[in-house]
């Protein structure tokens, strides 16, 4: 039904949380799929992936890693811009009680270079292939917090918020490709890698609950009245990446459960 058997994708970030799901979910509907991520040994797996060890903030290294790719499998079809990283860092020095919670320059320019040169510097190189053949879809993995802004986030959602833009811009760009450029911006979901326990007192503090009390203010935060299951990424992911979706383009999916307020 999807249509999407035998297409290579390369989902970056793939090794853990979110990411992950994506790529089985990809791999259940018969994708070659390769994981690009800081945290992989290159080579094929028992699965069927093929891992690639790749830095996104590095340009050289996306450029070994898509041309690795193409080199094992082909082509690519799919580029998920996945791998991203959070550090929840308040703007304001709250009366001194948590100083570790200042923002500083390091964590700017770390989350700058992930969250945001990261998928342009995969989606330039990923783009070569796909404008040659005349077609190709890149999924770039926004969150809630870039559509609405978050407190104690805000360079977080800012990086998000650039990868909207380039979801609008580049689906503008490569349209007469044949290419599509979809967003996908997850809400409150079960625990992954990015979602520490220093995030989670980051964010109780600016909900003003307690650590604990987080799951019940979520549950009355979200009309679903539920967290997202990362498998329900995995299969919008899968959809939007799918022929299912053809004319969707350069437009920005929530997936919360109706949550709209970060
Ligand atoms: P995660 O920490 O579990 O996984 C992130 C993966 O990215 C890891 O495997 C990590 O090794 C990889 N990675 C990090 N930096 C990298 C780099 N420089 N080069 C290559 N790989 C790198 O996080 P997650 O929660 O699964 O997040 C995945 C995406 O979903 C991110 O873009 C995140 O911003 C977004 N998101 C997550 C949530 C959430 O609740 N977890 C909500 C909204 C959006």
């Amino acid at each position: 039904w999807l249509a999407i058997e035998n297409k290579v994708a390369i989902i970056t970030g793939g090794a853990s949380g979110i990411g992950a799901k994506i790529t089985e979910s990809l791999l259940q509907n018969g994708v070659k799929a390769v994981v690009a991520d800081l945290n992989v040994t290159t080579g094929e797996q028992p699965d069927g992936t093929y891992h690639i060890q790749c830095n996104v903030t590095n340009k050289e290294s996306v450029e070994q890693m898509v041309k690795h790719a193409v080199d094992h499998f082909g082509t690519i079809d799919i580029l998920v811009n996945n791998a991203g990283v959070n550090l929840p860092r308040l703007l304001i020095d709250f009366v001194g009680k948590k100083p570790e919670y200042e923002l500083n320059e390091k964590d700017f320019d770390f989350m700058v270079a992930v969250n945001q040169k990261g998928p342009f510097f995969c989606a330039q190189e990923a783009a070569r292939v796909m404008v040659e053949k005349k077609s190709g879809v890149i999924i770039n993995i926004s969150s809630e917090a870039g559509m609405e802004g978050s407190a104690g986030q805000s360079v977080y959602s800012a990086t998000k918020g650039a990868v909207n833009g380039f979801t609008r811009s580049w689906a503008k760009e490569l349209g007469k490709f044949n290419i599509r450029v979809v967003g996908v911006a997850p809400g409150i979901n079960e625990q992954t890698g990015l979602t520490t326990p220093a995030y989670n007192e980051a964010l109780a503090y600016t909900r003003g609950v307690t650590v604990e009390g987080l799951n019940t203010d979520y549950t009355k935060v979200i009309p679903l009245g539920r967290p997202g299951t990362l498998e329900e990424i995995g299969e919008l992911v899968t959809y939007l990446a799918s022929e299912r979706s053809s004319y969707v383009t350069g437009t920005t999916l929530n997936i919360s459960g109706g949550k709209s307020r970060g």
